[in-house]
């Protein structure tokens, strides 16, 4: 079971990434992913287009969201994965999360022109598939498209980071309400790319143990933001709290990413992989070939 090839962590035009949900799934199935989801920030909009091309192809689907958590010091993100798209209350947090976007935008691009660069706003909004979910990364695409840093890495070490000019502090959802909205709709809760928020032992303790306090059951091992020797350690993070095991490329874009959908090493046999308890809530390709 842990071999097959899925991929449950990327994004679309619907928030940062370049790719409609409809080529994505082409474009997953072509990299020989046999189980996908789509998870766009904040946003489930794109979940029956991505739903309905993984069905034409035979690619086996989960619904996906990677919801924005504030955390002590940091932002989080909590990956959900099938949960009822329709549920009321999910919509609505979603809704509400993706609400001061525009507004935090405004005053990056203030930050900016402080620095002497002008227009931003309006160039990332030029780059934003969805008006209602501005990200940083649409500020990187714009800022590398007029010369102020070679790619959207400068961009990320240069700015738009804490403590750096376009860096606007932002007060996401908590995690109690990420993980509420997840599991009430039936969905798991994932810790998306556990090394990513630099968080001392302590403090990764905290979110370990609130997160599971809440509802929360997975964590990502094998993701396109670990290296080998983080992904260990996230082994032995998912065996000792005893939380389920995910994995995705977090596929933005044919340019940008580092790593291609379907391309991440499978997740290692040790591990109870996410999908063993979301059989039901795969939604089956139907033109599905005979296995290989
Ligand atoms: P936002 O949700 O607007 O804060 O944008 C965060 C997005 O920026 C992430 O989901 C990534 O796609 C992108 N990103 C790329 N590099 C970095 C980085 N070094 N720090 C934060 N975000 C990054
Ligand atoms: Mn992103
Ligand atoms: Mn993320
Ligand atoms: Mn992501």
């Amino acid at each position: 079971m842990n071999t097959q090839n899925a991929d449950l962590h990327c994004h679309s035009t619907v928030s940062d990434g370049t790719l409609s949900p409809e080529v994505l799934a082409a474009r997953a199935h072509a990299q020989g992913v046999r189980l996908w989801a789509l998870t766009d920030h904040d946003e489930i909009s794109g979940q029956a287009r991505a739903a309905s091309a993984a069905a034409a192809l035979g690619l086996d689907y989960l619904t996906g969201v990677e919801i924005s958590v504030s955390f002590l010091h940091a932002t989080v993100h909590i990956v959900g994965l099938g949960f009822d798209p329709d549920n009321a209350a999910l919509n609505e947090g979603l809704r509400h999360t993706r609400g001061g976007r525009t507004r935090r935008a405004h005053d990056m691009a203030a930050d900016l022109a402080r620095v002497g660069i002008k227009g931003a706003f309006e160039g990332a909004l030029k780059y934003a598939g969805n008006p209602d979910l501005i990200s940083r990364t649409h500020f990187a695409r714009h800022m590398v498209e007029t010369g102020v840093c070679k790619d959207t890495y400068e961009v990320f070490r240069k700015y738009l980071t804490e403590g750096k000019p376009g860096y606007v502090e932002h007060r996401w959802a908590s995690l109690k309400e990420a993980v509420h909205w997840i599991t009430a709709a039936g969905g798991v809760a994932i810790i998306a790319h556990p090394a990513r928020y630099g968080f001392k032992p302590t403090e990764e303790y905290a979110l370990l143990t609130e997160f599971i306090g809440h509802g929360g059951r997975g964590i990502e091992v094998i993701t396109g933001s670990h290296s080998v020797a983080e992904a260990k350690i996230y082994t032995q993070t998912a065996l000792e709290f005893d939380l389920l095991a995910s994995c995705g490329s977090d596929f933005h874009s044919p340019e940008e990413s580092r790593i291609e959908l379907g391309a991440l090493p499978r997740l290692p046999a040790s591990l109870t992989p996410v999908w063993s308890v979301l059989s039901e809530r795969i939604q089956r390709g139907a033109a599905a070939p005979a296995a290989a």
